[in-house]
């Protein structure tokens, strides 16, 4: 797998820090868990958090900090097979929460819900593409992050394969298409509202309740 887009460094901190919002820390997750280079910088952001906890806590709760962030630690470590038996298409992060079933948006195109609790208007969703689909041309209201469990897609800022971290945010507006091959399943945290353009977003627009 080569993954050429991560989160920035200022996400993979928040992230390591544990003030990134829920839904967005397991999008982040899905990431780290496929990704080596985002783990050991996730890692050495802990180390530098906890060193500082130790420097800064009086000394009976030094122990504690330390134990956290050892138990921290040994969470980032690596990551177990992406997918999981039971529900191949359901990478492990989202174990703890409930997934809702695929329902249909459009051609070729279905998603459905992660009931992460929803955190200043941020949800959770998949989404799972055919190959060689387009998803509706759209702009957010807010931040839209996605990770590529499987599959790939393009759009005007490049393409992303298996483990790619896409960070949009309202300024982008992109009709992403999806490639030959595999179908493309992604996990996506989106604030606000998902805006569809064009005939075909027109037509969607009512069937899309995320
Ligand atoms: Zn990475």
């Amino acid at each position: 797998m080569t993954i050429t887009h991560h989160p920035g460094e200022e996400t993979l901190a928040a992230f390591a820090a544990g003030t990134l919002d829920e839904p967005r820390s397991v999008v982040v997750a899905a990431h780290v868990a496929l990704c080596p280079r985002c783990r050991a910088t996730v890692a050495a952001f802990e180390q530098f958090g906890g060193s500082l906890v130790e420097r800064a806590a009086p000394a009976p709760s030094r122990v504690g900090a330390l134990d956290e962030a050892l138990a921290r630690l040994d969470e980032a470590t690596p990551p177990a097979p992406v997918l999981r038996d039971a529900a191949p298409d359901c990478p492990d992060v989202l174990a703890p929460y409930e997934v809702g079933r695929w329902r249909w948006i459009g051609p070729g195109v279905h998603w459905r819900k992660v009931e992460v609790p929803e955190s200043e208007g941020t949800r959770v969703f998949m989404l799972k593409a055919a190959p060689g689909s387009s998803l509706p041309h759209h702009g957010h209201s807010g931040v839209e992050w996605t990770c590529v469990l499987q599959g790939a897609f393009r759009h005007d800022l490049g393409r992303y394969g298996p483990g790619d971290f896409d960070e949009a945010d309202s300024t982008v507006d992109h009709t992403p298409s999806v490639e030959e091959g595999d179908v493309c399943i992604c996990l996506v945290a989106m604030q606000g509202n998902l805006e569809l353009r064009g005939w075909l977003g027109k037509l969607l627009q009512p069937f899309v309740r995320l």
